[in-house]
C-alpha cells in the first residue's frame, strides 16, 4: 500500500507545479498577470465590486455579519463608493473567536470546510474555515510574487523554518520528490553550524525560504568565521516575521549573491504584500484584499505615518474577514511604485504586531524596526532579547560571546539609552539560552504587557 502511495506521490510531483495545483490556480494566475498592469482607477473599480459583492454575501450567509450591519444600520445598496465602505463595522481577533460558529458562512458545506489556526506567538491563537481554494489561491499569489525574484516553483529550495522540526541529530531530511532540504530552525546552533553547511553543500539548493531570524542566524554564524559566499543562494525568500534593516544587511554580507526577497501576509489571507523585481518595498497585492491603514484617530495613515493594517480578503468564502484588525502595523509608502510601474499601495515598513513594541514610562511605543541592532556594539553578543512586564522598563537578555567583557555592556547600555529615551529604564541580564516559540521562532521581544491602540 505504501509502495503504491509512494509511487503516486512521486508521479504526482513530477508533475509541473501549473498542472498539479489544477484549473483555478492557471486561471487565477492568468488574471494576474494581466490585472497587475491595470490602472489605479481599473483596479479601484475592481476592488468595489469585488467589497459590494462580498458584503452582500456575508449579510446574507453569515449570521454574524448580518447581525453586525443590522445594528450598524447598513445596507449591503448603501455601499456604492469606498468611502462608504468605510462605514463597515470592523471586526477583531476576539470577536471571531469567541463566535466562529456565527462568522462562518451557511454557503460552505461542513465537508469542505478546513480547520486552521494562527500561529499565536503573541496572544492567543485564532481559528476559523478555509476551503480547498485557499490553498491554491494563495500558491498562485505567492508564486507570481516570488517569480519576481528569478523563483521557479519546481526548483530546488532549502527550508529553514517552523514546520519541519526533527532533533539534534536528525535536524535535516530531504524531500526527494520535492526536491526540498528541510532543515529544522529548532536546532541552528554554534555546534551543529558545520552540519548545517555541508548538508546545503551536498544538496546544493538554489533557493532558501527562511524566518528572517533563522536565516540571519545563519548569516551570522557565516560572517563570524569569514565565511561569507560559502553557500551561494541564488534567492532568499523570508516570510512569516518582519525583517529588520540590520538583519537585511547581515543577509547580503553572508550572502552577496542572493537576491532577498520578502512577503508579507496572514493565516487569515486578508492582507498580501510583496517585494517587486526593482524595489524593496512591499507591494500591497489589490486583488488579494482590500487594506487600510489607520492611525491612532482611525484615519487613514499620510505616506510616511504608520497604522493598523485593516484587512478585507477577496478570497475568504468559509470564515469571510471583512474590515478586520490584523493588530500589524505598518508604515504606509507611495501610492504605487515608480520603479516597476505597477499602481500598488506600498508599505515602507512592517513594524509587525502591537505585541511587538516597547512601551514607554510616557506611553510611546517604540517599534522594534526602529532600533538598529546592526552596529559594531552588539559584536560579542551571539544572541538577543528584549523583555517587558512593566510599562517603562526594558530588559535587554544576551547571550554572550567569547570575549564579551564589562566594556561590552557600557557600550550596549549607552547605544540603546539613547534610541529608547529618557522615558525608558534599560538593565541587562545574562542569559545561557533563549528558547524559540512553539513554531521555531526567535522572538525578539517578549512583551508580557497587555497593548492597546485606538480603542
Ligand atoms: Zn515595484
Amino acid at each position: 500500500m505504501n509502495l503504491i502511495k509512494n509511487a503516486a506521490r512521486r508521479f504526482y510531483y513530477k508533475l509541473p507545479t501549473r498542472y498539479r495545483m489544477g484549473r483555478e490556480y492557471r486561471a487565477l494566475r492568468k488574471f494576474l498577470q494581466e490585472a497587475q498592469w491595470w490602472s489605479t482607477d481599473r483596479v479601484a473599480e475592481w476592488q468595489l465590486q469585488r467589497l459590494q459583492a462580498i458584503v452582500r454575501y456575508a449579510c446574507d450567509n453569515v449570521p454574524g455579519y448580518h447581525a453586525l450591519y443590522k445594528d450598524a444600520g447598513i445596507a449591503p445598496s448603501d455601499i456604492r463608493s469606498l468611502a462608504d465602505f468605510k462605514r463597515v463595522p470592523r471586526v477583531d481577533k476576539k470577536l471571531l473567536r469567541d463566535n466562529l460558529a456565527d462568522f462562518t458562512s451557511r454557503a460552505i458545506p461542513q465537508s469542505q470546510r478546513i480547520y486552521v489556526t494562527t500561529g499565536g506567538s503573541t496572544g492567543e491563537p485564532l481559528g476559523f474555515y478555509h476551503t480547498r481554494s485557499n490553498h491554491v489561491r494563495e500558491a498562485a499569489f505567492l508564486h507570481m510574487s516570488f517569480e519576481r525574484s528569478g523563483w521557479r516553483p519546481d526548483e530546488s529550495l532549502a527550508i529553514l523554518r517552523g514546520a519541519f522540526i526533527g532533533s539534534e541529530q536528525q535536524f535535516w531530511e530531504f524531500d526527494r520528490d520535492k526536491n526540498q532540504l528541510l532543515l529544522s530552525s529548532y536546532f541552528l546552533t554554534e555546534r551543529s553550524y558545520e552540519q548545517y553547511i555541508e548538508k546545503i553543500l551536498a544538496h546544493k539548493p538554489r533557493h532558501l525560504s527562511a524566518y528572517p531570524s533563522s536565516a540571519t542566524m545563519l548569516a551570522a554564524m557565516i560572517l563570524s568565521r569569514g565565511e561569507a559566499g560559502r553557500i551561494n543562494f541564488q534567492t532568499i525568500l523570508l516570510e512569516s516575521e518582519n525583517i529588520y534593516d540590520w538583519q537585511r544587511e547581515k543577509l547580503r554580507a553572508a550572502f552577496p549573491n542572493a537576491k532577498i526577497f520578502g512577503a508579507y501576509g496572514h493565516t487569515e489571507q486578508a492582507v498580501l504584500a510583496t517585494m517587486c523585481e526593482r524595489s524593496e518595498a512591499y507591494h500591497v497585492w489589490p486583488f488579494y484584499g482590500h487594506a487600510e491603514i489607520l492611525n491612532a484617530t482611525g484615519n487613514e495613515a499620510q505616506e510616511g505615518e504608520s497604522g493598523e493594517a485593516i484587512a478585507t480578503s477577496f478570497w475568504n468564502e468559509a470564515t469571510p474577514f471583512i474590515r478586520y484588525r490584523t493588530t500589524d502595523f505598518v508604515r504606509k509608502g507611495a501610492s504605487h511604485c515608480a520603479q516597476c510601474g505597477r499602481r500598488f499601495q506600498l508599505l515602507d515598513a512592517i513594524e509587525g504586531r502591537l505585541q511587538e513594541f516597547i512601551v514607554t514610562k510616557t506611553g510611546r511605543y517604540i517599534s522594534m524596526t526602529a532600533l538598529n541592532m546592526h552596529s559594531a556594539v552588539f559584536d560579542r553578543v551571539r544572541q538577543f532579547q528584549f523583555y517587558q512586564d512593566t510599562a517603562g522598563k526594558v530588559v535587554f537578555k544576551v547571550m554572550r560571546k567569547e570575549g564579551y567583557s564589562e566594556s561590552d555592556s557600557h557600550m550596549i547600555q549607552r547605544e540603546l539609552c539613547k534610541k529608547l529615551g529618557d522615558d525608558m529604564e534599560l538593565s541587562l541580564a545574562f542569559v545561557e539560552d533563549i528558547p524559540k516559540t512553539s513554531r521555531g521562532k526567535h522572538r525578539f521581544l517578549e512583551q508580557r504587557l497587555e497593548l492597546a491602540y485606538g480603542d
